[in-house]
């Protein structure tokens, strides 16, 4: 018998993450190991461009900014310093990626750029 397990990020498109799984993330502080450790980070990189032909984008509406898997949460911006929103990190391949770049892997529905809608907290507007 096999058993898979997905975990799945907020914001990402189910049906699709369930078709198609999701790595887990290796966790250091409660933030990506990419996001922390350079040289995971550029490793993880380099396989982006190598398989997956990341680079600048040739099409503003197919970058990294628009898809499903750029995460810029409030989380993921505290882990990866930067809240400009110009990077983001990649949760499919695993690297901090630029929004103007692309890559072959790109999907639409992004970014994800919010945090899980907390009920107790009065302060979010959970619908
Ligand atoms: S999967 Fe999306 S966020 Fe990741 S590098 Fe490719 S286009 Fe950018």
């Amino acid at each position: 018998m096999r058993i898979e397990i997905k975990l799945i990020p907020d914001g990402m498109d189910l049906s699709k993450a369930i078709q198609d799984g999701m790595p887990v993330d290796k966790m250091q502080d409660e933030c990506p190991i990419a996001t922390q450790d350079a040289d995971t980070n550029q490793e993880n990189r380099q396989y982006a461009i190598k398989d997956h032909q990341y680079g600048s984008a040739v099409n503003p509406d197919e970058s990294c900014g628009v898809c499903s898997y750029y995460n810029i949460t409030p989380e993921m911006q505290h882990c990866i310093k930067d809240e400009s929103g110009e990077t983001g990190y990649c949760q499919l391949l695993k690297f901090v990626c630029s929004a103007s770049n692309s890559c072959s892997a790109w999907e639409a529905g992004g970014p994800m750029g919010h945090s899980p809608c907390d009920c107790q907290d009065t302060h979010c507007d959970c619908e």
